[in-house]
């Protein structure tokens, strides 16, 4: 099995490249973003809970994220692989994530980390917001906290699969394919 993890700051284009990943390889694409964003959809108590702190621009706790992930890697057996996008967001859900993988007896190949410079990241929400819908993209003082959360919480991460030398970055700034076709490069470099 096939585990990846794509990495970035909020607007580095992990959601764009994840879909153009799933058609080449026909891995499952597990956003915890994407998983939160439904349970606010259909109401439930963790949405509601969930909710306040994304519009807020807070990471939600860890074992939230982490049971949403228990249960999509329980209730996909027979993946050939799973992209992970905005997940772990933090030094503990990437241990607990070791551990879920490796009672499927699987493991994280590789993370791929889109690098993109601040500026460009906030013009790239600011714009995303004109149309997403999204509370959390429209003004850059929720912009400044999301990037202030993954500056302190997330960035370490990267450190985490580092010390693992599992980490390849990428420079997230150029055309959405070429992008995506350094990306592939780096998947097909990891064999099987
Ligand atoms: P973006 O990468 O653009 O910030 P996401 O959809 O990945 O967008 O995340 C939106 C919000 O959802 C985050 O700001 C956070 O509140 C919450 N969230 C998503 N994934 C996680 C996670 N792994 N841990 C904690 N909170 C998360």
């Amino acid at each position: 099995m096939q585990n990846i993890v794509l990495f970035g700051p909020p607007g580095a284009g992990k959601g764009t490249q994840s879909q153009k990943l799933i058609e080449q390889y026909g891995y499952i694409h597990l956003s915890t973003g994407d998983l939160l964003r439904s349970q606010i959809a259909l109401g439930t108590q963790l949405g509601q809970k969930a909710k306040e702190l994304m519009d807020a621009g807070i990471l939600v706790p860890d074992e939230v994220v982490i049971g949403m992930i228990a249960s999509e890697l329980t209730a996909n057996p027979g993946a050939k692989g799973f992209i992970f996008d905005g997940f772990p967001r933090t030094v503990p859900q990437a241990t607990a994530l070791d551990a879920l993988l490796a009672d499927h007896s699987t493991s994280v190949k590789g993370m791929i980390a889109l690098e993109v410079a601040h500026d460009v990241l906030v013009a790239r929400l600011l714009n995303r917001g004109l149309t997403s819908g999204r509370p959390d993209d429209v003004n850059e003082v929720l912009i400044a906290k999301r990037v202030d959360e993954y500056n302190s919480k997330t960035k370490p991460v990267a450190d985490y699969y580092k010390a693992q030398h599992k980490y390849t970055g990428i420079f997230g700034e150029g055309e959405v394919d070429d992008i995506f076709q350094q990306i592939c490069r780096v998947i097909d470099g990891f064999g099987r």
